[in-house]
Formats: structure tokens, sequence, C-alpha cells
């Protein structure tokens, strides 16, 4: 896996150390508040995992799978549902947790459906977030780290379902979109 990657953007210890960070900002603004963290398969289940653990708040989590990407390194656009949540949200606060948002596309679609049904509130947060973000109407609450535009992997991220099991995020190689 080593030959595939072209560069380190975040090491393992700046993740922790940033996901600790808003562990303890989103301990402080939903004290004594019901929390319900909703992750959004599979992109972010590292994030969910270690962001949980930081948490001294007695969350509860359940998750979704959406699509928007197939395979590829390009935003279709096309939302769909393909695991919905377990449990009913009306009058929660739903917190989604996002491995990142790149055009937003995905986010802002998920955003509105689940204000649908609903909930006390519904808060994002992504660990990365690239600029493209900026130009759609989403409002990101608690973002790890912004980043260039650039297509990256690890720590969730995958590359044909490839590289999800990093502890790192880096950039890939070129040989290996070829
Ligand atoms: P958006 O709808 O914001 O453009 O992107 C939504 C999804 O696309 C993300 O949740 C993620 O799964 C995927 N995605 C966006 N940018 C990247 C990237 O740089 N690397 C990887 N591996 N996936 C990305
Ligand atoms: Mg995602
Ligand atoms: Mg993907």
């Amino acid at each position: 896996m080593g030959d595939d990657l072209a560069s380190v953007m975040l090491t393992e210890a700046q993740i922790q150390d940033r996901l600790r960070e808003l562990a303890a900002e989103i301990d402080a603004d939903y004290a004594g508040q019901d929390l319900l963290l909703v992750g959004v398969l599979k992109g972010a289940v590292m994030v969910m995992a270690d962001l949980a653990r930081a948490l001294h708040h007695p969350a509860e989590m359940d998750w979704m799978a959406v699509s928007s990407y197939g395979s590829g390194t390009k935003s279709s656009g096309v939302v769909r549902i393909l695991k919905d949540l377990d449990r009913d949200i009306t009058g929660r606060n739903v917190l989604i947790v996002e491995d990142i948002v790149d055009s937003g596309l995905t986010l802002s679609w998920l955003q509105s459906n689940l204000r649908s049904r609903g909930p006390a509130s519904v808060s994002i947060c992504t660990l990365l977030r690239k600029p493209a973000a900026a130009k759609v109407e989403v409002e990101v609450r608690y973002v790890g780290f912004d980043i260039d535009p650039e297509f990256v992997v690890g720590y969730g991220l995958d590359y044909a379902e490839k590289y999800r099991n990093l502890p790192f995020v880096g950039t890939l190689a070129p040989h290996v979109y070829s």
C-alpha cells in the first residue's frame, strides 16, 4: 500500500488531536441535551469511532448509507439511500458525522432529508472540507480540517473501496488512477 501513496496530508496524531478538540466542543454544546450521532457509511466509520470515544456525552449512534460517487472520484449529484436510520428522529438533536464535504451535494441533500422528519435540530460535523463546499447552502458546524481540492484517501476515505483502513489521510500516486 505504501507505493500507492504520493503524500501524507494529515498524520494519525493530527487527526486524533483535532477530533479530541471537536469532541470537547460537542460536549460543551450538547451538555444536558439529547444527542444522536448519525454516521454516514462507509466513509465516516473511522471518524465516528474516534470522535464518539472522545466524547463524554452519552450520545447514541445510528447509521445511514447513501451513494453519490460510485467507485470513481467525481460527484454524480444523484443521492440514493442504501441504508436508512434504524430509529425515528422526531424531536431529537441529530449530529451528522461525515468524513468529507467536497461539493456539499450529499450533505445538503441529507440535511434536508433528515430535517423533513421532524427532529429538534440537525447539525453537521465533518473531518475534512474542501473549498468547493463553500459554494453550497450547507452550514457545517464542526470542521476538522479545511484542505486543498485534491482527491484524498485513508481514514475511511476510499478509492475504488481501497485505502479506507489507512490510519492517516494522504494523496494517491498517479499510477494508481491509470
Ligand atoms: P460531495 O457530495 O460533498 O461532493 O461528496 C460526498 C462524498 O464524496 C463524500 O462523503 C466522500 O465519500 C466522497 N468524496 C468527496 N471528496 C473525496 C475525496 O477527496 N476522497 C475520497 N476518497 N472521497 C471523496
Ligand atoms: Mg462521506
Ligand atoms: Mg467513496
